[in-house]
């Protein structure tokens, strides 16, 4: 089949907070400057999923209200998607769109927004501190990189819990509930995350892994071509400077792990 890689954005009108958009122009530029064809199908809420046409998945962030509006509508796609990971498709779910991976995101004022019940894992927001600012994480579970930390920013209520493997270790933050030091998800072709920023443009390495994934569930096993990261890199870097994690981190001297998946 001649087409091109397909990365559906779901409900990008109401899953986009902090431009998590973002996260897939650096897939389609990453893509299109190695001469892979990649296109963005946005999915509005109601309308259809025609997962034979797709290569990943992207679920945004967004506020308590937009995730009320996007529960109502979730058990239409419920099936398709838990078929969806269970067939290894990988998918990419940030902060209100992690929480929605979920069983149950309860607010603050207690109110229970149902989530897809793709994995085992529920969210509940918490009175007091609300989990804000730059965060950098040691992901071991990035294959093939020397440097595995990833960066970004997070701003949440909610405090995740999951038996999981997590994507990474908190350096700095707060990650999945400001609590056992973990951060996020990474479960058969799902990473679930708190870092927005949007996440890709500073983390290059996982955005070369997402795209060798979406790749690979379309049967093709290239390696991908190396790209001049410097500026992502350097990018990076300040974030980790900001929050005073000198280069040479642990993370950056051990050697890469092997794949999960
Ligand atoms: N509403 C959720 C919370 O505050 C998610 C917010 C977000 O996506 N940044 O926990």
């Amino acid at each position: 089949m001649n087409r091109p890689l397909r990365v559906a954005h779901l409900f990008p009108e109401l899953l986009n907070l902090y431009a998590d958009r973002g996260n897939l122009a650096v897939l389609r530029a990453r893509a299109v400057v190695r001469g892979i064809d990649l296109e963005v199908v946005p999915i509005r809420l109601g309308e259809p999923l025609n997962l034979a046409e797709l290569d990943m998945v992207l679920l945004g962030g967004g506020s308590d209200k937009e995730q009320m509006q996007v529960a109502s509508m979730l058990p239409q796609y419920q099936s398709d998607l838990h078929y969806a990971v269970e067939a290894g498709m990988p998918m990419l779910a940030v902060c209100g769109g992690y929480q929605l991976l979920g069983d149950y995101y309860e607010t603050l004022g207690g109110d229970l927004v149902k989530g897809l019940r793709l994995v085992e894992m529920y969210t509940k927001a918490e009175p007091g501190t609300r989990l804000v600012g730059n965060i950098a994480i040691e992901c071991s579970s990035i294959p093939g990189v020397v440097r595995q930390t990833v960066v970004g920013f997070e701003n949440h209520q909610g405090r995740t819990y999951h038996p999981y493997l997590p994507l990474g270790k908190v350096l700095s933050g707060y990650g999945n509930n400001g609590r056992d030091g973990l951060e996020g998800l990474h479960h058969l072709g799902v990473i679930g995350t708190y870092i927005h920023g949007p996440l890709l443009p500073k983390n290059p390495h996982l955005a070369d892994y997402l795209l060798t994934k979406a790749r690979a569930f379309r049967g093709v096993q290239e390696p991908l071509v190396e790209l001049d990261d410097t500026l992502e890199w350097r990018a990076h870097e300040h974030v980790l400077q900001m929050l005073g994690i000198s280069k040479t981190t642990p993370a950056e001297t051990s050697q890469p792990s092997e794949s999960l998946a």
